[in-house]
């Protein structure tokens, strides 16, 4: 259940908030990797907000003070886009990225591509790309920008990457989605 607005909802849709460091604080754990108790909430700025006004974090760590829902926020974005960068680098590893506007658009065309990363700052590449890129509705997505799209390839700038591997696109799909939702301060 999430802790902020109350309503059940799968594990995997929900962020989890663990107690972790020295001196003890609240940290998102994207990963679900930290153990003992966890706080589970909606990964969005309001869901976070509304737990921290119900307590939960001090009630189930028994803390006297609530951390800052704006800092959990924002430190939870920062985690998902490393998450994000760390599935970018594994498609990268196993050879289940592409780019190259030519090599992209034939991947495409062979049904290839799982999803598609377009650099924010690339707006004329997406132009170009658009007529292959409808047919992926809502597997295409803008993430980082050319210099954070082309680090993984050891290049300056790539503006547009295609993931070919279905397990890796869907969670970092999730990923870039949650990272950018939770940066928009409210
Ligand atoms: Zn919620």
């Amino acid at each position: 259940m999430c802790a902020g607005c109350r309503r059940r909802d799968e594990q995997r849709a929900l962020l989890r908030c663990v107690l972790a460091g020295d001196p003890p604080a609240v940290v998102p754990d994207v990963r679900r990797r930290g153990g003992g108790r966890g706080v589970s909430v909606h990964p969005c700025r309001e869901c976070l907000a509304k737990a921290v006004r119900a307590r939960a974090f001090g009630r189930a760590f028994r803390l006297s003070r609530e951390p800052n829902a704006e800092e959990l926020a924002d430190w939870a974005s920062q985690q998902y886009s490393r998450r994000a960068e760390g599935l970018l680098e594994a498609a990268v590893r196993s050879g289940h990225a592409v780019i190259g506007e030519e090599r992209v658009r034939e991947a495409i065309d062979a049904r290839r591509v799982q999803l598609l990363l377009l650099a924010g700052d690339a707006a004329e590449r997406r132009h170009r790309l658009l007529g292959s890129a409808e047919r992926l509705g809502d597997r295409c997505v803008i993430h980082s920008d050319t210099t954070g799209l082309g680090k993984p390839f050891g290049r300056p700038s790539v503006a547009v990457v295609a993931i070919t591997e279905s397990e890796i696109a869907r969670e970092l799909q999730q990923a870039a989605h949650r990272a950018s939702e939770l940066a928009e301060a409210s």
